[in-house]
């Protein structure tokens, strides 16, 4: 960075420095029915608003990133993997409330059985949500995809997704939550401005080209979600999970990733 460019982010960041909040991540609302019939990751409806109600009332409004980087203020939702219950129960309840949320989807699995339709997510973004790339068909980066396969990937989910739903596409959550050290350097490459991962913690700046988020998995209550608004210690263990699950993952590849996870989350309340 040169000193030009170093005095101008620093007057940006003098400028926003007191953006603080948390990015929650979701999958399936509802019955976890279909290709992605995972009861760990469905929310039902219940739950669902009453995450809606607490965020709003006590996170100061629901948001996307793509939202809250433009200035809007509130809590971050997002979801991954363009489940159709996206479409079917997500939308018209955030719509509902005057709020909004990411998805993040994978070209390849549009309009699949179980997966939300290009004109349903076309209908999204007009309404006001924001989609956004989870990559081209869900591999796990530099772990199943070479580089340069991943460069062109990410390039091809990006262009496929503006040209199906119309809006730019700059968002980036990379499947698996794999966050290799040159993702975001790629992915600023291929066009994107930030990464989303699934890394917990909060989101102290808008300047950090990568958010983390907290899962929001069928095991999570609601006095964890209003633990993790309110910030302090509430984010340690999720965090130190985290960091077994990516040593893990590092070690021992993902097969053994797989079944340490499941021991984990047998264990551990998240
Ligand atoms: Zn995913």
């Amino acid at each position: 960075m040169s000193v030009l460019e170093s005095v101008g982010s620093n007057q940006q960041k003098s400028a926003s420095e007191d953006r603080n909040t948390i990015a929650l991540m979701y999958h399936v609302l509802g019955k976890a029915e279909g290709p992605l019939a995972d009861p760990h990751y469905a929310i039902q409806m219940e739950s669902f608003l009453s995450h809606l109600a607490l965020c709003q009332g006590a996170g100061g409004g629901v948001t996307s990133a793509r939202d809250w980087l433009e200035g809007a203020a509130g809590v971050i939702f997002t979801f991954d993997d363009g489940h159709e219950s996206n479409y079917h129960l997500a939308f018209p309840t955030l719509a509902t409330v005057g709020a909004t949320a990411d998805f993040f989807v994978n070209p390849a699995q549009v309009g699949t059985p179980g997966f939300a339709t290009w004109s349903q997510l076309r209908e999204m973004s007009e309404g006001g949500m924001s989609i956004q790339s989870h990559g081209f068909d869900h591999r796990y980066f530099l772990t199943e995809l070479t580089t340069p396969r991943l460069r062109e990937d990410l390039l091809r989910a990006r262009h496929e997704i503006e040209d199906h739903v119309g809006q730019s596409v700059t968002l980036l959550a990379p499947p698996g939550g794999r966050n290799p050290p040159r993702l975001v350097q790629i992915a600023r490459e291929c066009g994107y401005t930030h990464v989303l991962n699934s890394r917990p913690g909060r989101i102290v700046s808008d300047q950090s080209a990568v958010f983390s988020r907290l899962a929001v998995t069928a095991k999570v209550a609601l006095e964890s979600i209003e633990a993790w608004l309110n910030g302090g210690t509430a984010l340690v263990g999720l965090q130190i999970r985290h960091a077994i699950l990516a040593l893990a993952k590092a070690l021992f590849g993902d097969r053994y990733y797989q079944q340490i996870r499941q021991r984990l989350l047998d264990m551990a309340p998240a």
